[in-house]
């Protein structure tokens, strides 16, 4: 219980229940069984007495026993739940690490080998050194949180959202086609754009510079980053707080969307 700090839920109470009265009936099964075969030649009242000892011993021993082994598991189970979760995350943004992003997204692309569909975003803070040079280190940390939920808020519920170091994030579109992707890289730059960040009291304006690659062929992750990441340079070059996307395969043509500063 020290581990979660709330109260036991119904069902782990249930789950509690269930192991602490299998495992003390299955000890007062084997401590009967045992006890009979044992006492069944003397009768009358010394089998009574085995059979009663072999009784209360295990709902004694036993039922206190499985509640507190089950109870230990818990917490084992808890602790190494918290220990992948603060492994996956990064303790800033709360977004994965880039560990576990890139990981989460490999699988993805391995998953859906026979009908590979997505798109992967890579987001840059503009300008952000002014921030830190302005405000202080603080001021951009708190930025960067900023950021990441207005990344969070402008994704869809299963899009995997990955802190890729500095101020650099990516977003990762399964199943996404081209209009879809456009129009949530286009959400994510506005929800930025419209931030309401105002360090010492000065409104600064964030934005971001995507980039973004859409895919519908089975493709690696490097890949897949090192074209969303010529589209977000492109970005930057084009001015920023823009949107440049492109479907893979198609790198040397048109981009699919380029959307102004707004
Ligand atoms: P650009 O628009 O070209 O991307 O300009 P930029 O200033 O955002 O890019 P640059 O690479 O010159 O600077 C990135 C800055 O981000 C420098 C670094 O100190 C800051 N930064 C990286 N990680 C963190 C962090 O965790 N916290 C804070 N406060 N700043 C960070
Ligand atoms: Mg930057
Ligand atoms: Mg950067």
């Amino acid at each position: 219980m020290a581990y979660t700090g709330k109260p036991m839920s119904r069902r782990g109470l249930l789950r509690l229940a269930r192991w602490t009265v299998f495992g003390t009936t299955g000890c007062l099964t084997v401590s009967l069984t045992y006890n009979y075969f044992a006492f069944r030649h003397m009768g009358g009242q010394a089998l009574f007495q085995g059979l009663v000892s072999a009784t209360i011993l295990p709902i004694v021993l036993a039922g206190p026993l499985f509640f507190y082994l089950t109870m230990k598991l818990r917490e084992l189970a808890i602790a190494n739940h918290r220990l992948s979760l603060a492994a996956s995350t990064d303790s800033l943004t709360e977004s994965l690490n880039r560990g576990a992003f890139t990981s989460a997204v490999e699988a993805h692309l391995d998953k859906g080998a026979s009908h590979p569909r997505g798109a992967l975003l890579v987001i840059d803070a503009d300008q952000f050194k002014r921030i830190n040079d302005r405000f202080g280190h603080d001021a951009g940390d708190e930025a960067l949180r900023e950021i990441a939920a207005a990344i969070r808020e402008g994704a869809r519920t299963d899009d995997l959202v990955g802190r890729l170091g500095g101020e650099e994030f990516g977003v990762y579109l399964p199943n996404a086609g081209d209009a879809e992707a456009a129009e949530i890289a286009e959400r994510i730059r506005r929800t930025i754009h419209a931030c309401r960040f105002a360090p010492d009291g000065v409104h600064w304006r964030l934005s971001a510079s995507v980039g973004g690659a859409v895919f519908d062929r089975p493709i690696e992750f490097s890949e897949l980053f090192r074209i969303a990441d010529q589209r977000l340079y492109r970005a930057k070059m084009a001015g920023r707080n823009r949107v440049e996307m492109i479907r893979v395969g198609e790198e040397d043509e048109q981009p699919v969307t380029r959307s102004a500063a707004g």
